[in-house]
């Protein structure tokens, strides 16, 4: 099967570097196009990243001699989609919300598919913000989208914020096998390399805790709603449960995001032995379908009492599984446990190559 050309917007930052190394060896993608900023457009993409890398492991030959474009100009994505250079792009733009949201519209308009990780679109009520075990049936409203605006190939998706997979996933599984979740509190301490690169300044980080991280606790509070959701007159309507309170604040480390969640449940309240079976026997369409970005367990749960820890066990499973310890009953709420997941693999470029999977097995990239 010859592989599926594929182009990253923003392919010179912190995910963009991500989206390159994950997709070295990928089975059904191949990069063969780049963008970025206008700092970076000419330059091979090699050089552009030169200083600024930030992987332990390194991009593929072929990738370090494309010429990186100008991501404002969609006209070279289509001059490479006309010659079959890039069927679709991943948008890891970090540029203001109303450029990004055009940008990424003129994108589709064009007739290429954006698989985007920016938050510009996630409020948009014809885009679907997909965790691919999760809603993969929103991909149900691309039709609807295209018809409304007209696009013939093209149309949007968006993955959700960098830390919600950590615990949407375990929340997910609960729900699917009957417990309805009525509240939530979350507490999450996030790293660095959520912020992107340069991010943070190292002497705002180290030795400290930062409790703020801008529209952070917002998205955190309404994503899962959306997620969640339901397909009605051509639009993703929000659920109304669960209510989330969340706290977000930013802590020294390079990659992982941690969740302290409690949880409220309906009536129906599982055991603590139940909750950890569902989350061990948890599977979604990427697992059925052994999708190559998968993990095989997406629940991975540890018994040790002072485990998870984002140094040991963020890169579980490629860095695609959401691993969870300390499940214990809660004195105010229901039960209470911690979650990590690594930000720009699963919360990022990983979560958008397994939503490009999704897509692809759908039937919407071609
Ligand atoms: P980043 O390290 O700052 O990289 C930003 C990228 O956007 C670079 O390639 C940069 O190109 C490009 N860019 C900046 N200004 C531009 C402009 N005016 N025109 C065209 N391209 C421009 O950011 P990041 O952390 O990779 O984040 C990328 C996106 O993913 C953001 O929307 C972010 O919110 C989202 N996200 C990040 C994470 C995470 O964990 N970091 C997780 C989920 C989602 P140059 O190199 O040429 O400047």
């Amino acid at each position: 099967m010859s592989k599926i050309p594929v182009g990253i917007l923003g392919a010179t930052g912190m995910v963009g570097q991500q989206y390159i190394t994950l997709l070295n060896d990928h089975p059904w993608f191949d990069v063969r196009y780049v963008a970025a900023s206008p700092r970076s457009a000419g330059k091979k993409y090699e050089e552009a990243v030169a200083g600024r890398w930030q992987l332990s492991k390194t991009y593929a030959p072929h990738v370090g001699s494309i010429k990186v474009e100008d991501a404002n100009d969609v006209s070279c994505a289509v001059s490479a989609f006309k010659k079959k250079k890039c069927a679709f792009v991943f948008s890891a733009l970090e540029m203001g919300k109303d450029e990004t949201s055009a940008l990424e519209e003129a994108y589709a308009a064009a007739g290429i598919p954006v698989i985007s990780n920016a938050s510009a679109h996630r409020w948009t009520p014809d885009v679907p913000v997909l965790i691919a075990e999760v809603n993969p049936h929103h991909t149900d409203i691309i039709p609807m989208q295209q018809k409304k605006r007209g696009w013939k190939n093209g149309f949007i998706v968006v993955k959700p914020n960098c830390s919600i997979q950590t615990y949407m996933i375990p929340l997910h599984a609960l729900v699917q096998a009957g417990f309805l979740i009525k509240k939530i509190i979350v507490t999450t301490m996030q790293a660095v390399s959520g912020a992107g690169y340069p991010g943070v300044p190292s002497l705002d980080t180290i030795d400290n805790l930062i409790p703020y991280i801008g529209g952070e606790e917002e998205k955190s509070e309404m994503e899962p709603l959306k997620i969640f959701g339901t397909i009605l007159n051509e639009e993703i309507q929000n659920a109304v449960m669960p209510k989330i309170s969340a706290c977000c604040n930013r802590v020294p480390l390079t990659d992982g995001h941690t969740a302290c969640v409690s949880l409220a449940f309906g009536l129906k309240k599982p055991s603590i032995e139940e909750i950890k079976k569902v989350w061990a026997s948890y599977k979604g369409l990427p697992q059925e379908n052994n999708f190559p970005m998968a993990p095989k367990q997406p629940i991975v749960y540890r018994e040790e009492n002072n485990r998870p820890q984002p140094r040991k066990d963020r890169d579980t499973d490629k860095g695609m599984a959401v691993v969870i310890g300390r499940l214990r009953p809660c004195n105010v709420f229901d039960i209470r446990f911690t979650a990590l997941s690594h930000n720009t693999v699963r919360g990022a470029a990983g979560g958008g190559i397994l939503n490009a999977e999704l897509l692809k097995f759908k039937g919407f990239l071609r």
